[in-house]
């Protein structure tokens, strides 16, 4: 009985001892918190502060750009103390936070490094779309991109079997993984005889053939500006600084004082100080869709947490946070990734001119690919 009980101690201790030197050099996945910021993330880790308080302007706004749900790699040592840390930004750049082997931190924006490949999917309906698409590729996000893209156009109730399906996308990698967005460039439902395309447009969102789509939200510009002094980017090198850039946003620049309104009828969810954005409001869409507005100069404090309508003031333009002059800020993110606001305020329910006439060319040379992969099947 006792040597039993011995030989169970030793096991335990055998695997605890196993664990504690496998966790020098392991990676650590960790889900950013909502709510949650850089500088509270140095404090619980007891990173040097100096790291955050002498970041570039630019960078420290964009560390208060973080969405909830990033997914961060940690490295640790053996005393549990971080030795790296990989933070995305957005799918392409992230924050590196490293220490050298004098024990000095330092920190840095970088590329996301990934592979990209082209790929077709073409499938005939066995069991559920999302399932069949998973057996086919096992890429599971490409499942919720599709379902994504027809939610408002297709009724998938109405899938049969031997439904035909295309997919032109581009594969991404990363570590071994499928990264980051899948980027569907053509997709076709083909239910019994009726064919439901979606293509992707230049401005990043989905059109059907005809150039029209069904998703009606459609933001109007917060406020009135005299210029625009930053556009939207999500990876730009800066020739100068020879640094890496991203701004998720549109500044437009105006006099303090100027009105800000709710871009979309939502709800108030955060009325603060947010980082470098100084004075800050955020409100939540219905569709997954979230709008920022930064640097203000004071709030409208009887919208706080309130429902808001289209258009409703809610905020003046300021120079709160670090900013070089009064302007807005205007951030617009879809189920929490940054997308280009531009894009949601000029929507007319389709393509328009000349950005309609090149899409239609895209669709023409898509739909031929398409007819001759439907043959081939
Ligand atoms: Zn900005």
């Amino acid at each position: 009985m006792i040597h039993i009980r011995f030989i169970f101690i030793l096991l335990f201790s055998l695997q605890s001892l196993n664990a504690y030197n496998l966790y020098d050099n392991r990676i650590e996945d960790k889900i950013w918190k909502s709510g949650e910021t850089l500088l509270g993330f140095m404090q619980e880790n007891m990173l040097p502060l100096k790291l955050y308080y002498e970041m570039d302007v630019e960078d420290e706004k964009l560390s208060s750009d973080i969405q909830a749900n990033t997914i961060c790699h940690i490295l640790r040592d053996e005393n549990y103390d971080i030795k790296q840390a990989l933070i995305p930004l957005n799918e392409e750049l992230q924050l590196h936070i490293l220490r050298d082997t004098n024990q000095s931190f330092r920190m840095s924006v970088e590329p996301i490094l990934y592979q990209s490949e082209k790929k077709t999917l073409v499938l005939n309906l066995e069991n559920v779309l999302s399932k069949d698409i998973v057996a086919k590729t096992g890429n599971f996000q490409l499942s919720v991109e599709i379902e994504q893209m027809f939610r408002k156009s297709f009724d998938f109730t109405r899938l049969k079997l031997d439904d035909k399906i295309v997919v032109f996308y581009t594969q991404k990698m990363r570590m071994g993984k499928f990264y980051g967005s899948q980027n569907v460039t053509a997709a076709l439902i083909k239910n019994k005889s009726k064919k439901h395309y979606l293509f992707l447009a230049k401005d990043g969102n989905y059109y059907d053939e005809k150039a029209k789509t069904t998703d009606t939200t459609s933001f109007m510009q917060p406020c009135k500006y005299r210029r625009i002094s930053s556009r939207f980017t999500k990876k730009r090198w800066h020739p100068i600084l020879k640094r890496y850039r991203a701004h998720h946003g549109i500044d437009y620049a105006g006099p303090t004082g100027t009105p800000i309104r709710a871009a979309y009828g939502g709800k108030v969810i955060f009325m603060g100080t947010k980082g470098g954005y100084g004075k800050t409001i955020v409100i939540r869409h219905k569709g997954g869709y979230k709008t920022l507005y930064a640097h203000l100069s004071r709030f409208k404090n009887s919208v706080r947490r309130k429902n808001v309508k289209k258009g409703t003031v809610i905020g003046y333009m300021g120079n709160t946070g670090k900013s070089t002059g009064p302007h807005l800020h205007f951030g617009l993110s879809h189920n929490n990734k940054w997308i280009n606001p531009a894009h949601k305020i000029t929507f007319k329910g389709g393509l328009q001119g000349s950005k309609k006439q090149e899409f239609l060319k895209v669709v023409k040379e898509y739909k031929g690919k398409i007819e001759q992969l439907l043959k081939e099947t």
